[in-house]
């Protein structure tokens, strides 16, 4: 059991060298040298919420709005098959009309009959009946970030979010648990009005709903959103160091849990970002699948490193990166 001092403490001590370490140790521990490698999909850039840090809102007009087709979307997951993926990561923005029931159980059975790949689904805010479509259809994980445990913060950053005392999105993650989903969540880091004592009440939730995947990226200002053409500014620092005493904290707190060294954080440091992430407790890697031509439209947050950088993106790389930390690509 950690206390919420002795996370103070791991954020904000002078170094975290020590820290990495035992993140390490412990992962090395529960999951060996292994990295999972999930293809992520990006399944359409429409999206009808205005969250404030998003530059995918609905309100952007300067986005290039796509919608992939059922056939293209297989065919991504056929790709991961063939680089000895084992999942496909499922996302897009929020749009009901366009994400159906029906249409994404049928892609699900598709996905899993035509590619034998694993199915996690990180549609946004749905309802009970969906989700229950969907697990009975064979997906068998959901990925839905609370953001923030502050839900002052949380409401400012997503208008129109019910006033509710349980936290919207915290209470989606306990159905879905119940209808037998793996559950993956998480939080932005530096989210401006964020403070240092909230990320602990974060990094305490992970735990508290014993999390199955948890993903941790720092908040990268986007121009055309309104958080990002505001002056606030957060007590919370949008670093790779600072990102990565959150790797390690939650890997201390959830032996277990599959924790992905996000696109963000590479973002943020296209040179460093991965190579540190794996070194303080990561032990997932989420590489874009989604057809080029797609990609520029998916810009949540500016500089999305495989838009501007496609090599960094490259599958080589990549495994040139795990062959120096000791570590080796991992089918699941
Ligand atoms: N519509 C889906 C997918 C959203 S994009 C959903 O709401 O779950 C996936 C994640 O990107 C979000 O959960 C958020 O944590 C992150 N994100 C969005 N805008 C960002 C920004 N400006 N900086 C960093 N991360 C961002």
């Amino acid at each position: 059991m950690m206390t919420r001092e002795e996370i103070l403490h791991h954020l904000t001590a002078p170094s975290a060298a020590n820290l990495f370490a035992e993140a390490r140790q412990i992962r090395q521990s529960t999951k060996g040298n292994g990295i999972f490698l999930r293809g992520l999909i990006e399944l359409s850039s429409i999206c009808q919420r205005n969250c404030l840090y998003c530059g995918m809102r609905h309100d952007n007009p300067k986005v290039h709005r796509y919608a992939m087709q059922d056939d293209e979307i297989v065919a991504c997951a056929a790709l991961a098959a063939q680089l000895d993926f084992g999942t496909v990561v499922l996302q897009a923005g929020e749009c009901e009309r366009l994400w159906t029931r029906e249409r994404v159980s049928t892609l699900i059975r598709r996905i899993k009959a035509e590619t034998g790949q694993k199915v996690t689904l990180s549609l946004g805010e749905r309802s009970e009946a969906d989700t229950a479509e969907w697990k009975a259809a064979g997906a068998d994980r959901y990925l839905l970030r609370f953001e923030t445990t502050d839900r002052t913060l949380f409401n400012q950053i997503h208008p129109g979010s019910p006033q509710t005392d349980e936290h919207p999105r915290v209470a989606q993650l306990l159905r879905m648990r119940e209808q037998g989903y793996e559950i993956g969540s998480g939080v932005m880091l530096g989210i401006p009005g964020q403070t240092l004592d909230s990320v602990v009440t974060d990094l305490l939730t992970f735990q508290t709903l014993q999390l199955d995947m948890v993903g941790l990226g720092p908040y990268l200002r986007h121009p055309e959103t309104p958080l990002g053409q505001s002056a606030l500014t957060s007590e919370v620092p949008v670093s790779v160091d600072f990102t990565c005493r959150c790797y390690a904290i939650t890997r201390l707190l959830l032996p277990n849990a599959n924790i992905p060294s996000t696109t963000a954080l590479s973002t943020l440091d296209p040179i460093n970002g991965r190579t540190q992430g794996l070194s303080s407790g990561a032990n997932v890697f989420m590489p874009n699948l989604t057809p080029a031509f797609y990609r520029e439209g998916y810009q949540i947050y500016p500089g999305k490193i495989c838009v501007i950088a496609p090599q960094a993106d490259s599958l080589d790389a990549l495994k040139a990166t795990f062959t120096t930390l000791g570590l080796h690509q991992q089918n699941g």
